[in-house]
């Protein structure tokens, strides 16, 4: 390695990381995501990807795929505002803004991207935006791209929202929440956000990666509560409950008109390629069509919630309130993290450890999956109670 100052600045850095257990990896996986997969050579249960259907290998979408790359090619060869905006993801746009009840809805390739997108283009200097604290580092990004004062209120803390908004005089207001916290599971208070929204003339903003496909009856977040508004800019991700990638916006025609015009993050990037789309159509059937899958994995929470209710309380483990497919178990420090993650791969079940800065509480982060079956979720249980219970030994 050339002696430069910088080099060794960040290799300290990255010494006091691992020095805190803070220190990542990535894991290559050589097979398909599923509700088993191979790493390094040996197969895992794997209860920590948010492929909540099991979709993300499905016969249909990837037939879907194959048929949509023999039809459109691999590329999609321009912006969307270019040449490269196709057939199928213009349908595709028109069915996902009438699954989700709003007169228009484009496609962005990413959630993040989604973000950045959104944000920047409704407020900038002069206007705020009101964020949950525990909100994705993608929407936390987004607002500080946005250059408009930005104020955080504490994780579902209606009444200090309220507040913010009472004395906020910016010209436009948004507020920006997760609907399901990626890393807690629980829900966010949403009628209670639309009724200040009114109250205060604010948009809202509504980032619905982890509801889409799974709560609602598919429809996500907004639907599980019964809830709409013009004023609801909706975003949902393509790349976990629905299996392929990607991400929708759905809102008035005005706003979409909007977005496709000062957009940056959607404007000034070569659009997703067409056969994602097609992938995509064939997920929209599935999760249209198939209430089993959304029935297997409310089944597999209930049991989850159900066992450590009756097996694991009083082992001084916390199991947070979530009635979604993100089950996370709150741990001591860091390295308990690191070493009941280990201990369960030790016995092929593959859970992550999530540390800081992802999360201010180390954790060990279960989802649940419609691809597993009832058994693969007993013998989840089985393992993490007898690691949980060496661990306090
Ligand atoms: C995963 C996630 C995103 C990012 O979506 P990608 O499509 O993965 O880029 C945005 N917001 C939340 C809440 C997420 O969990």
């Amino acid at each position: 390695m050339p002696q430069l100052t910088i080099f060794s600045q960040l290799a300290d850095e990255l010494a006091q990381r691992k020095a805190q257990s803070l220190y990542r990896t990535r894991r290559v996986l050589d097979s398909p995501q599923g509700a088993r997969v191979k790493l390094n050579g040996r197969e895992v249960l794997n209860f920590c990807s948010n492929d909540y259907l099991g979709l993300a290998n499905h016969p249909a979408l990837i037939a879907a795929a194959q048929q949509g790359a023999a039809d459109w090619g691999v590329g999609s060869g321009a912006a969307h505002l270019v040449t490269g905006h196709f057939t199928p993801q213009h349908t595709l746009e028109e069915r996902l803004a009438a699954f989700s009840g709003k007169p228009a809805a484009i496609l962005v390739s990413t959630g993040f991207m989604a973000n950045l997108a959104v944000i920047p283009a409704l407020v900038g200097r002069g206007d705020a935006v009101f964020a949950d604290k525990l909100n994705h580092a993608s929407l936390n990004d987004a607002c500080q791209l946005a250059r408009a004062d930005f104020k955080r209120f504490g994780n579902n803390d209606v009444a200090q929202l309220e507040r913010l908004l009472a004395q906020s005089d910016a010209k436009r207001k948004l507020i920006a929440v997760d609907a399901v916290f990626s890393m807690d599971g629980d829900i966010a208070p949403l009628a209670d956000y639309l009724a200040l929204a009114e109250r205060y003339d604010a948009l809202l903003y509504i980032d619905d990666a982890h509801g889409f496909g799974v709560l609602g009856d598919g429809r996500g977040t907004l639907a599980e509560l019964s809830i709409d508004s013009p004023r609801i800019i909706y975003m949902a991700t393509l790349g976990k409950g629905a299996g392929v990638a990607g991400a929708y916006i759905a809102a008035e025609q005005v706003v979409i008109d909007y977005l496709i015009n000062t957009a940056r993050a959607y404007i000034y990037t070569t659009a997703a390629p067409p056969l994602l789309a097609c992938a995509l159509h064939a997920s929209l059937d599935v999760i249209e069509q198939d209430t089993e899958r959304r029935e297997r994995l409310q089944a597999h929470i209930q049991y989850f919630k159900q066992f450590f209710a009756t097996e694991l309380a009083g082992t001084g483990c916390e199991l947070l309130p979530s009635d979604t497919a993100i089950q996370p178990i709150i741990v001591k420090d860091n390295a308990t993290a690191l070493a009941l993650s280990q201990a369960l791969l030790d016995a092929d079940i593959l859970v992550a450890a999530i540390r800081p800065p992802t999360v201010p509480t180390p954790r060990l982060r279960v989802t649940l999956s419609a691809a597993h079956s009832t058994a693969e979720v007993a013998l989840l249980c089985e393992q993490i109670k007898r690691v949980l219970l060496e661990c306090h030994a």
